[in-house]
């Protein structure tokens, strides 16, 4: 017999439905709610890659983003793991926070060009 395993907690799955992905309703919405928090933090990350003064560490996979503080030159250090158990609401919040400095970027981009620096 085939072997099928639930996508959230790789429990066997066999004597379920042929489409049935989960083990539970729990295990369903734990996976869809990862999913979600994932496709948050790829988008910060990719936020994040056009920002002078961030760097986007990698290893195979993105590991996490270091920030250069301007002010005071020390760099911040945000592992994804722990962006992963962020809540959704506070991700959200830092990509609205890193899209207002990509806009800003890109602006003094465009008057350093108009003033033909
Ligand atoms: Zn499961």
């Amino acid at each position: 017999m085939e072997q099928r395993t639930c996508l959230q907690c790789g429990q066997n799955i066999a004597h379920k439905r042929s489409d049935a992905k989960y083990c539970s309703d729990r295990c369903r919405m734990r996976y869809r709610r990862a999913q979600k928090t994932k496709e948050l933090v790829a988008k910060l990350v990719q936020l994040c890659s056009q920002i002078p003064n961030h760097l986007v560490q990698n290893a195979g996979e993105v590991t996490a983003i270091v920030i250069l503080n301007e002010k005071d030159g020390k760099y911040q250090r945000i592992d994804v793991k722990t962006l992963k158990s962020l809540p959704d609401e506070e991700l959200k919040r830092m990509i609205k926070w890193k899209k207002g400095e990509v806009r800003a970027y890109e602006i003094s981009n465009a008057v350093k060009k108009w003033v033909g620096r």
